[in-house]
């Protein structure tokens, strides 16, 4: 599989001098399988951008999986230029959340008087399915979810495809604070020998008392679970809108060093709007 982030920050866009290296769209990933087939991963303002790509790369079909419908997961969707083509066939797979489907929440933010072009309107075939809780696969890659520690509920993602897995939770708070969801331990099992593992690491572990069951982790609990579930590569996502880049930095050498001290010998770095790599 090969990925391609285009946000991977957290909470609302944000821009400035001091946010250019890890960027400052929110959460979209562009996952390929092996035989190039396209999964979107959320709709944050990330979307936008990739749309704009896609259209010049002539790429018409593809699946987007939704991890949960806050603001900063579904910005992106009305600005995604191929579906103003009828060129286009889109399939969306969320989960069902306060009753709502992917199809009826992005009809009901693209409704009057929230945007001029309403979803009735847009040209693509668009097709929404409700996440299954069993497992399912999209072209060559096996998707596995199961449910975050999130106000709200949402789904958090592994891809496994020719013996390699990458593993998506962000919006997870695994930390006492979070509710809903399973057991930290079953966290564990989920994300075991991954080939890497992005999680939510909004906050520093100082900062998190003051932001327990707000629905996001600290950066040294995501380190613990990379740690206690053995997995190669952990990437630090959803970053906090007022993290500055060389606060970042500062952040990954904090896990680094509680990665040392574990004696786990796991690659950790935080993921940067533009990153791509190979799974
Ligand atoms: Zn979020
Ligand atoms: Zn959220």
């Amino acid at each position: 599989m090969r990925l391609h982030c285009w946000g991977s920050r957290g909470s609302v866009p944000v821009s400035g001098n001091s946010t250019q290296c890890y960027g400052g769209d929110t959460s979209c990933l562009e996952l390929r399988s092996s035989r190039d087939y396209l999964i979107i991963i959320d709709a944050g303002t990330g979307l936008r951008e990739l749309g704009i790509r896609l259209e010049t790369a002539g790429s018409n079909v593809c699946h987007l999986l939704m991890t949960h419908y806050h603001w900063d997961h579904i910005m992106g969707f009305p600005f995604f230029k191929p579906l103003y083509s009828k060129d286009t066939v889109l399939h969306i797979i969320g989960p069902c959340l306060a009753g709502k489907t992917p199809i009826s929440v992005f009809s009901s933010v693209m409704d009057n008087p929230l945007f001029p072009n309403q979803f009735e309107r847009l040209r693509a075939e668009i097709n929404g399915y409700v996440l299954p809780e069993e497992a399912f696969t999209i072209d060559t890659v096996l998707v596995e979810t199961l449910p975050l520690r999130h106000p709200g509920g949402g789904a958090g993602y592994r891809f496994t495809e020719n013996g390699k897995t990458l593993i998506f939770l962000t919006d997870n708070e695994l930390g006492e604070g979070g509710s809903g969801g399973l057991d930290y331990t079953e966290f564990v099992h989920f994300c075991r020998d991954a080939d890497c593992l992005i999680h939510d690491a909004e906050y520093t572990d100082e900062e998190y008392p003051a932001a327990r069951s707000w629905g996001h982790s600290a950066a040294g609990q995501a380190v613990h679970l990379a740690a206690e579930a053995g997995v190669k590569h952990l990437s630090l996502f959803h970053h906090h809108p007022e993290r500055t880049d060389a606060q970042i930095d500062r952040l990954v050498d904090t896990c680094r060093n509680q990665l040392e001290k574990l004696s786990a010998d796991i690659k950790c770095s935080a993921l940067a709007e533009g990153d791509r790599f190979v799974i």
